[in-house]
């Protein structure tokens, strides 16, 4: 229950492509000579995110399956770099670790920005960190979904934040790391728009991983950015018969049939009825928690619960993801009623005999 994996999946149709070495080698839309691929699922499932993340048809796009979220986010911190001058990344202290780990790698300093209660990114302390690197363009890292806390960003508060500090669209690069709710927040009704993971707002680039809410039995991904991003690092390779815009040379395609699958099989409607299903299921164990006493932390939208940690043998058999005295438990398709009424029953029981104890989680905001 801690970890956001869509387990609801069917292997069965994918078994028969395990004898293949499936390489998507190289640029998705260009492919190579090398025979065994799948290109043109690569390509489907592009277009499905693009339209996911309501790319305007006027405009131009470029996308690949990646190896993982982590992937995504590397590659578009990197098209970020490439496009500004004196490059300086600023995150929340709620992003997941691969954006200063990518911030790492590429030698460019990661000012990290307060968060609030709830765990987004505190739009006053944006403001002094942009400040105070006037002159430097700027990556701006945004999370729909953080990994503790399942907090969303406000994506169009940022902008605005970066318009009254007079930093210009070709002085700055926005990244928006979708990771679990890149394929959560598109399929609920009634979520304001500034938090929507859309390129209909200023963004560059938007990544998502394929194991989270789209459910495929490997770790994948999917990144999307503007296309004169990624012609700007292109590079054509003769022998490939390719060009060379992915982080990874040979790339799996069995991830792309996985993905290609989970979008046809579920479609649109399939996606909504899971996503609301799912939020109905969290909203319901948050209440039920709350009806016992429990401090619970659930973010508008998300599907993440947080909540004081109960004792190691219940951590271990639901698999909670900790932090300190709170644990998370976010309710993905596979995590049913049944799962769910268990749960409850051995947190009561672990939860009445500490209620007497001090100091549970005081911080916790309902
Ligand atoms: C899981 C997660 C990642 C990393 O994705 P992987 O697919 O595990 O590499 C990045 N960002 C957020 C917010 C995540 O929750």
């Amino acid at each position: 229950m801690g970890y956001p994996y869509n387990l609801a999946f069917s292997p069965k149709n994918l078994s028969k492509f395990n004898g293949y070495l499936i390489n998507n080698l190289g640029d998705p839309y260009v492919g190579s000579h090398y025979a065994t691929e799948v290109c043109d699922l690569e390509m489907d499932i592009i277009n499905w995110a693009q339209k996911v993340w309501q790319c305007p048809p006027d405009e131009d796009f470029w996308g690949s399956v990646v190896a993982s979220g982590t992937e995504g986010n590397l590659w578009a911190i990197y098209l970020g770099r490439e496009a500004l001058h004196d490059a300086a990344l600023i995150c929340s202290r709620d992003a997941h670790y691969s954006i200063p780990k990518a911030a790492r790698i590429m030698g460019i300093e990661c000012v990290t920005c307060d968060s609030n209660e709830t765990g987004e990114i505190c739009l006053m302390d944006l403001q002094k960190k942009v400040a105070s690197l006037a002159g430097r363009g700027l990556i701006i890292a945004l999370t729909c979904g953080t990994t503790m806390r399942g907090a969303h960003d406000d994506i169009l508060g940022c902008l605005e934040v970066l318009e009254q500090a007079g930093v210009s669209r070709n002085r700055r690069y926005l990244h928006v790391d979708g990771a679990l709710n890149g394929m959560v927040i598109p399929f609920l009704e009634n979520v304001e728009s500034g938090i929507i993971p859309s390129f209909k707002h200023e963004i560059d680039s938007i990544s998502a991983s394929g194991h989270k809410m789209i459910g495929t039995p490997m770790p994948c991904g999917i990144l999307v950015a503007r296309r004169n991003h990624v012609n700007r690092i292109a590079s054509s390779i003769s022998y490939l018969r390719s060009n060379d815009t992915t982080l990874m040379g040979s790339r799996n395609g069995h991830a792309s049939i996985a993905i290609w699958e989970r979008i046809v099989e579920l479609g649109e409607d399939g996606f909504q009825r899971e996503t609301q299903a799912c939020l109905a299921r969290a909203t319901r164990l948050a209440q039920r928690l709350r009806q016992m006493g429990v401090p619970v932390l659930q973010n508008k939208h998300s599907l993440t619960l947080v909540f004081p940690k109960p004792n190691d043998d219940i951590v271990k058999m639901y698999q909670l993801a900790c932090d300190g005295e709170l644990a998370h438990a976010i309710v993905m398709p596979n995590v049913n009623d049944e799962l769910i009424n268990r749960f409850i029953h051995d947190y009561e029981f672990d939860f009445s005999a500490r209620r007497s104890r001090p100091g549970i989680a005081a911080e916790l905001v309902e």
